[in-house]
């Protein structure tokens, strides 16, 4: 039996060969994966997990795709999707336990509804729970890492582990959760306070991003801030607005997204990452470093 036909036996739910991974992140860009699966639970992971250890396959987890640059020539080997089946939200008093294809926008208004805070801040972003444990992700002051109690992670060999959160690094964009496994699960801690106030700050947040952010696909902000300097403005002082390579563009509105005109590929942007490096490196000496990450192959 090779690799796709015992994937096939041990899969109920999908697998795409070729699949453009265009069509999976919020940039549209993206070449193809050998590979694409969308496991229908756990049992399902786990067995994708086994295959791609048995056949020596890379295994490369997708959530939503809105922090990720896939390169054109797209990515070898299997690209596993944690969407629908593992949407889920458990209420466990002021805690709730969510699966890592949850959305954040769907857990920050239904935690809001329920009258349980620490949420808010993350109404607009377009990720799944496991993207932003493994980013950290964070707004207005609040960041994912700070509610972790524990998470559920499935290892290389199939074991499903429990870390708890003594046992896990969170930082600024960053964690060391996918050394350690695929989330598929996390307990977070909330507080009790009054529902429709936190509704209205959800709204709030929310309004206050539309009104900052552009429209356009992007993937939100590209560059890392500095501890002193949010990357947006240094972009716009040395006058990266605008700038533009292909279909890709320096957003006018917000300097730290690059958004895709229509038709762009991930080498313009790539291009344009990179002339916007240049460009502050020369006007200020500073090293703007990528907060999304770039995977694949060049075409
Ligand atoms: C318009 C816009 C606004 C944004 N605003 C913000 C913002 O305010 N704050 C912020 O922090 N980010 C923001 N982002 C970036 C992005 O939404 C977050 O980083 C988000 O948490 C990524 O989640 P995702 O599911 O899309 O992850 P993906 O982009 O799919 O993946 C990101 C990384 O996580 C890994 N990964 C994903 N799921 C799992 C899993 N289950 N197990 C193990 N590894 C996994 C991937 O392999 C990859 O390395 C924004 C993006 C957009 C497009």
């Amino acid at each position: 039996m090779d690799l796709e036909q015992e994937l096939g036996r041990r899969l109920k739910a999908g697998i795409k060969k070729n699949e453009p991974l265009s069509l999976h992140t919020s940039w549209k860009v993206g070449g193809p994966a050998d590979f694409y699966l969308f496991p229908a639970g756990l049992a399902e992971l786990v067995e994708i997990r086994r295959c791609s250890s048995k056949y020596g396959l890379p295994l490369f987890v997708l959530g939503n795709g809105t922090n990720l640059l896939v390169l054109d020539g797209g990515i070898r080997g299997l690209v596993v999707h944690i969407g629908s089946p593992f949407n889920y939200i458990h209420w466990e008093g002021a805690s709730i336990r969510a699966g890592a294809g949850t959305p954040l926008p769907l857990l920050a208004r239904a935690t809001a509804r329920k009258g349980l805070a620490g949420l808010e801040f993350a109404g607009g972003i377009p990720g799944t729970l496991g993207g932003a444990l493994v980013m950290n992700a964070g707004a207005f002051g609040g960041n994912i890492g700070s509610l972790v109690r524990e998470v559920i992670l499935v290892q290389k060999s199939g074991a499903v582990i429990n870390l708890s959160h003594h046992e896990i690094e969170f930082g600024y964009r960053h964690s060391n959760l996918p050394e350690k496994g695929i989330i598929v699960e996390a307990l977070l801690q909330l507080k009790e306070e009054e529902a429709a106030v936190l509704e209205g700050k959800v709204e709030g947040y929310l309004a206050e991003r539309m009104s900052r952010h552009p429209q356009l696909p992007s993937a939100g902000s590209v560059f890392r801030n500095l501890p002193e300097r949010p990357a947006g403005s240094l972009i716009e002082a040395a006058g990266g607005k605008g700038m533009r390579i292909g279909g890709a563009q320096v957003s006018e509105q917000h300097a730290n997204f690059i958004v895709n005109l229509g038709g762009a590929t991930a080498s313009d942007i790539l291009a344009l990452i990179k002339a916007v490096q240049k460009l502050v490196w020369e006007k200020f000496g500073v090293e703007l470093q990528t907060e999304v990450r770039v995977v694949g192959e060049a075409k």
